[in-house]
């Protein structure tokens, strides 16, 4: 039960409501008492001044110790109230008068007594007590007085029940409310508590129902403005990106096996027909291994690429880093694809005019830059030419790779960089020379992106394409190993 969020909402909700609805009770109760002690006071302190006043009136009236006695009797007859008693007392504690008979006949040890008694011990200025008498209780104020020669004690005793049955109904009140209050407040609250967070279950269940095969569902955004709204929105980018990954990991499953699927179609077909006929010459098994060795060579290449790309996604490949020149990579590469170029009367100029110590993974950027000069190659036409310019900028080396091809389209040049992208399918696949699988420059992007460089397509059109390569400079604290080729 306390699992759900609910029964936990409404328990925090009552228990809160309750400990104020007590506080406010006890606090309520408290100050009602007060002011009602205050008012009981002030109401005993008037009517004994009313009394007195009408005492010390018939007093001066009829003088001489009579004139006392009758002053009181009339105050008496005159101040009959139901629930007060007057008594007077002399200067000994003996009564003179009290409009009750209980005070009259009071027994030495009865309740009146020991209230007199405590009326003729209480010394100093008038003052107050709450008595019991004969169960009931009373306020009791002794205020003194005198008459000429003779001092005199005023014993007003005002019953305490009216404002007792008052309290007495204000806690009956409290009682009945709070508890009634509490039970509809929960009520209320567990019910506010399921109707605000019934968005959040139906959100759970329709998100419980999406899968791989429904992906592209969303999560209503009643409110895009209030908290349920905000989550179904950070739900929704969530499902968006997962849709999106989903999607490139559909897009990636296909293409590979589209472009694993032509070569090992190639090789299962010229190995069938190799084997088809007996009495093939040596040449022709010869011409059917080097295609089957090609088309093996091309898989191989493929596979290679699609496992750099994994590790690579997996942030599982791991960077070799070590000092080197990197000018002398750049004369190196150009150097092993001159032959490349030769076949096609394709010229490499390589201009590193400037010594390019850096930290890097060589066997990478060795990949990378083969793979801008191997495109170059591939995609320029027979007797155009290829450069590759590197400088110095800042804290950056600076590689530009230009070619004389044809250039990539400009509603295409965006797309070069994703997987699998081939500007001219057919024509990169006829390719003598291999035409790749439009994996080169994913993992030349990744290899800069993993050096913390950029990779760009800085210019592509009827003259040529050039793409710049931008690398952090500098080497790490080991020594470098010295050159061993001298400048070109
Ligand atoms: P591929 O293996 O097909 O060369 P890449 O990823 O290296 O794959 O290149 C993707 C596409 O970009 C190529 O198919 C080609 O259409 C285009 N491209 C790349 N480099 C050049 C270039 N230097 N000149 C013209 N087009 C290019």
């Amino acid at each position: 039960m306390f699992d759900s969020v609910r029964v936990r909402l409404t328990l925090w909700y009552t228990t809160v409501l309750a400990c104020v609805l007590v506080a406010m009770a006890f606090g309520t109760y408290f100050l009602l008492r007060r002011d009602s002690a205050r008012r009981t006071d002030a109401a005993i302190v008037e009517t004994a001044e009313s009394f007195l006043a009408t005492v010390n009136a018939e007093a001066d009236e009829a003088k001489g110790p009579d004139g006392v006695r009758a002053g009181i009797e009339q105050a008496n007859s005159e101040h009959k109230y139901r629930d007060t008693i007057f008594v007077v007392l002399d200067e000994d504690g003996k009564i003179v008068s009290s409009s009750s008979d209980q005070f009259m006949r009071s027994e030495p040890s009865g309740a009146p007594s020991g209230i007199l008694q405590d009326a003729t011990t209480r010394s100093g200025a008038n003052s107050f007590r709450t008595v019991r008498l004969r169960e009931r209780i009373y306020r009791s104020y002794v205020r003194y007085f005198s008459i000429g020669q003779k001092a005199y004690r005023l014993l007003v005793l005002q019953s305490l029940l009216s404002q007792q049955e008052f309290l007495d109904s204000v806690i009956t009140a409290f009682a009945l409310a709070i508890p009634l209050a509490i039970l509809l407040a929960s009520g209320a609250g567990y019910f506010l508590a399921r109707r605000s967070l019934s968005p959040v279950v139906e959100m759970s269940t329709q998100a419980g129902g999406i899968g791989a095969d429904n992906l592209h569902e969303r999560l209503p955004v009643r409110n895009a403005q209030d908290e349920l709204g905000h989550l179904a929105q950070s739900f929704n980018q969530l499902l968006d990106r997962l849709d999106q990954s989903f999607e490139q990991q559909r897009r990636f499953m296909a293409d590979a096996s589209h472009e694993l699927r032509t070569p090992v179609a190639i090789l299962c077909g010229e190995a069938d027909v190799a084997l088809s006929q007996s009495n093939r010459s040596p040449e022709e098994y010869r011409r059917s291994l080097d295609i089957l060795r090609a088309e093996a060579g091309r898989l191989k290449h493929i596979v290679e690429d699609l496992f750099t790309l994994a590790r690579a996604d997996a942030g599982q490949h791991p960077l070799t880093l070590a000092n080197f020149y990197l000018d002398e990579l750049v004369a190196e590469c150009c150097r092993s694809m001159r032959t490349l170029a030769a076949a096609k009367r394709i010229t490499i100029k390589c201009d590193a005019p400037e010594e390019m110590p850096i930290y890097a993974d060589e066997a990478l950027l060795r990949q990378m830059i083969v793979n801008l000069l191997d495109n170059a190659i591939k995609y320029t036409p027979p007797e155009g030419s290829v450069s590759i310019a590197c400088c110095v900028q800042n804290s950056h080396y600076l590689l530009t790779f230009s070619d004389t091809g044809q250039g990539i389209p400009p509603e295409l040049q965006p797309r070069i960089f994703e997987r699998f992208f081939r500007a001219d399918k057919v024509r990169s696949r006829s390719e003598s020379d291999g035409g790749g699988a439009g994996l080169g420059l994913s993992i030349s992007q990744w290899i800069v992106q993993a050096h913390s460089g950029q990779l760009e397509l800085t210019r592509s059109d009827a003259a040529g394409s050039t793409f710049t390569v931008q690398l952090p400079a500098g080497v790490a604290a080991q020594p470098l190993i010295p050159r061993l080729s001298s400048k070109r």
